[in-house]
């Protein structure tokens, strides 16, 4: 009997684990597009039409290598609508020796199929994921009897394992971290690169018709639609970034400016974590390009880190910590998500900016989603639940085990610092200083209190001064106390007084 070999949506590479030693002239392949996945949040438009047109260009790219693909559309009348039913309802009729499949990338599926290996016919073999550089059991070997589980040490073990950006066992140009030169804040008449935009094909055309009619009421602009939905467009893709904007990566990496949405970064997330990228491939390009001297090593260094580092850190807090991460709320938030954060109707420009792009784009780089919406919602003590489920519905790249860590830990500190050694906490001068935002903004930045000040500067103080006896003790953050202990007192009201009129706003949903 042949095997059915189920691939998930975001599982969308010939080298996945569930087709090692498959037999395309006796296997199955088994893709479905479920109303399940579809609808658990809310995603973008632009995110849901990505999904499913790289899924059914990959349904041909199995069949190319001769595989039989039983691809179930999300109309198909006899679609279960969730994937567990999709497999059960293929293996009912005793057709396949066994089911082989690659572990789902979130908690919520992985119990799922836990549970359905126990009540379908026939043998589920769920294989590790071997895209990623560090194991589960190698991370939780890492971070046993570690008191603190920073990603920096992570990072070097990532690099010595790999080898990259490495000589003779030593890492290149003799530091580990080339950070602190990466701080440049942008100005406008740099040269900007665009990532290459892709014309949909009558496959995403199919889908995007499809998703308009069946999601209209989902958030986010379908078209302009111009991702890559191929293997062969997702390289290019990298090889765009590679040559023209990973040189000024570094430099620029936490720089905003106002209606240039990519900067330097490499826009390639959705890509990566879909499978049409290979990680550790991209980042051996990455490696080669400043060995041949075309990009300098901060550059090099910082895209390498982010991946090797960051991205696989964060998967492995996420599977070392669920379930009860999802429900961490260290500093007890509860206020309500803001509208704006849907609508982007508000006078902050930074904000209305970030969230803008969102929307239009279903991107935003780390900066705004880390510095913006992340840090007004941590200062303005938004419900992190909330919150992750914003960033997971509208993000192209936003799966739960690299979304949740980043949101929870890394932006809101609801892990009580588990991820993060201090809040990622700013006022309107951080903004300031790393975009051009302010300086067409209806809100002062210059300005402390008052209606027309910055709200990013009250509400910081508001936030740092609430949670004083949480972060006191930090030797991060202890020095921002003795400045608000040397103000006069009349200045302490006034920031508290603004910061308050400011929320009392925010909660009667008055526009701010
Ligand atoms: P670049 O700036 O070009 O970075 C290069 C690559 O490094 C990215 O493509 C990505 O694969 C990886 N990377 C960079 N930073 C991180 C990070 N902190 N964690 C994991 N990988 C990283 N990233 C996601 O892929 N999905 C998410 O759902 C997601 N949610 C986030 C939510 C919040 C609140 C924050 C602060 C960050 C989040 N990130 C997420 C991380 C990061 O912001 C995005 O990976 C990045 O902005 C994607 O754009 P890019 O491809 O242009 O990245
Ligand atoms: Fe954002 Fe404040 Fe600057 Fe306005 S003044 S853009 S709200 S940081």
């Amino acid at each position: 009997l042949p095997r059915l070999i189920l691939i998930l949506g975001d599982q969308l590479t010939p080298d996945i684990s569930a087709l090692k030693g498959a037999d395309p002239e006796r296997d199955h392949v088994l893709m479905a597009e479920v109303q399940d996945e579809a609808t658990y949040v809310r995603h973008h438009k632009k995110k849901l039409a990505f999904v499913l047109s790289a899924m059914r260009h990959f349904a041909g790219e199995l069949r190319a290598l001769g595989f039989k693909v039983l691809y179930v559309p999300l109309t198909d009348d006899h679609n279960t609508q969730s994937l567990p039913g999709e497999v059960r309802r293929h293996t009912a009729a005793g057709h396949y020796s066994d089911v082989v499949m690659t572990e789902a990338g979130e908690w919520r599926l992985r119990q799922a199929f836990s549970k359905l290996a126990t009540d379908i016919p026939v043998p589920l073999e769920i294989r590790p994921d071997t895209r990623f550089l560090c194991s589960e059991e190698e991370f939780k070997d890492w971070a046993e009897g570690r008191k603190s589980l920073r990603m920096e040490y992570f990072y070097r073990e990532m690099r010595r394992k790999t080898g990259l950006l490495m000589d003779d066992g030593q890492p290149i140009g003799g530091q580990w971290n080339f950070d602190s030169e990466n701080r440049k804040p942008a100005k406008n008449d740099l040269f900007l690169p665009s990532p290459p935009s892709h014309t949909p094909d009558q496959i995403t055309e199919d889908v995007i018709s499809l998703v308009a009619e069946t999601f209209a009421d989902y958030p986010g602009q379908l078209t302009p639609f111009w991702f890559a939905v191929t293997r062969a467009q997702a390289e290019k893709a990298a090889d765009y970034f590679i040559t023209h904007a990973l040189a000024d990566f570094g430099a620029y990496q936490d720089a905003m400016l106002s209606g240039h949405r990519f900067l330097y970064h490499s826009v390639l997330s959705h890509y990566i974590n879909i499978g049409l990228l290979d990680p550790l491939s991209v980042c051996w390009q990455v490696d080669r390009a400043y060995r041949e001297g075309r990009v300098p090593l901060n550059s090099a260094e910082g895209f390498i880190r982010q991946i090797i580092g960051w991205r696989e850190y964060v998967r492995g807090i996420y599977f070392l910590k669920m379930p009860d991460y999802a429900s961490s709320n260290y500093l007890e938030a509860a206020r309500a998500l803001p509208d704006f954060y849907w609508s982007a109707d508000t006078d902050m420009h930074c904000v209305r900016a970030a969230v803008t792009q969102t929307m239009e784009g279903a991107y935003a780089h780390h900066i705004q989603r880390l510095m913006v919406t992340g840090n007004f919602a941590l200062i303005a003590g938004v419900d992190p639940g909330e919150l992750h489920e914003w960033y997971l519905a509208v993000y192209a790249d936003a799966y739960e085990w690299v979304e949740m860590p980043n949101t929870i830990g890394m932006s809101q500190f609801a892990d009580g610092g588990l991820l993060g050694s201090k809040p990622y906490a700013a006022s309107g001068n951080y903004i300031n200083k790393m975009s051009d935002y302010c300086k067409s903004c209806r809100y002062s930045v210059s300005a402390k209190t008052g209606d027309d000040s910055c709200p990013f500067n009250s509400l910081y103080w508001d936030f740092m001064i609430r949670h004083r006896s949480r972060f006191a003790k930090n030797p991060r953050v202890s020095r921002v106390y003795t400045t608000w202990d040397r103000m006069k007192e009349d200045t302490r009201n006034a920031y508290t007084s603004t910061a308050r009129a400011f929320l009392a706003r925010l909660d009667a949903g008055k526009r701010l």
